[in-house]
């Protein structure tokens, strides 16, 4: 029999991992394996709400330690799912007004207890336009060249998890009109 995996996905906002991931939901459904994708920002966000409130692109405004505890309620949610396949739709670190702020903390880590890493990216012009043609969500206004540097955090981070964690990272190229692709690679990496 396989065995169950937590997959962690990440990457900056926009570069394309819930247009990926809602693709393979649709592939896995049906299937004899159980298999769920779960968003690390909605379990926040339903964390706040038992609160008080706040919208999606409000949780990253908040401050840091609004923000930490919202995650580790969000970890305990995911650490209590019982498929055999779970994976989670989140961030290395979001863009916080205290500055960068590690998505994945190790205290986060020692509850989820993941099995696999992706880090999704994208050229940053791409993810430019992704976020600035995307009304549905209220984006930062961000360069090019701040896009790229987001990239770099990113990959900083996710080194950092891998280490912490010891497992492995799939380094994922999401192209423009190519998320097929990019959904397969994933699948492919986590046995899918
Ligand atoms: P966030 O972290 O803010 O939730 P995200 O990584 O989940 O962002 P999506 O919402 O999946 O990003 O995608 C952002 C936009 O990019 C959407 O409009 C989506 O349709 C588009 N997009 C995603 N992947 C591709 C692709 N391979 N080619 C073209 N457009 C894409
Ligand atoms: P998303 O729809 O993936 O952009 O998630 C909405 C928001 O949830 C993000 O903009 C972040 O503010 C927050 N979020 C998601 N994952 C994490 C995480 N691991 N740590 C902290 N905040 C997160
Ligand atoms: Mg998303």
């Amino acid at each position: 029999m396989a065995e169950n995996k937590v997959v962690v996905i990440v990457g900056i906002p926009g570069v394309g991992k819930t247009t990926l991931l809602s693709r393979i939901e649709e592939a896995v459904r049906g299937r004899d394996r159980s298999v769920c994708v779960v968003s690390f920002g909605t379990l926040m966000l339903e964390a706040a709400r038992e609160g008080d409130g706040g919208d999606r692109d409000g949780l990253r405004r908040m401050p840091v330690s609004e923000q930490r505890r919202l995650q580790e309620e969000a970890a305990r949610r995911i650490s209590s799912r019982d498929e055999e396949v779970v994976i989670v739709d989140t961030h290395a670190f979001v863009s916080s007004p205290e500055g960068y702020y590690p998505g994945l903390p190790e205290h986060v880590l020692r509850i989820i207890r993941p099995t696999n890493f992706v880090s999704v990216s994208a050229k940053p012009e791409e993810i430019y336009n992704r976020r600035m043609g995307d009304p549905s969500r209220k984006r930062d206004k961000i360069t090019i060249p701040n896009i790229k540097k987001e990239l770099d955090i990113q990959s900083g981070m996710i080194s950092a998890c891998s280490v912490l964690t010891g497992c492995p990272v799939k380094h994922v190229l999401n192209v423009e009109g190519k998320a097929e692709e990019a959904t397969e690679r994933i699948m492919g990496a986590i046995g899918l």
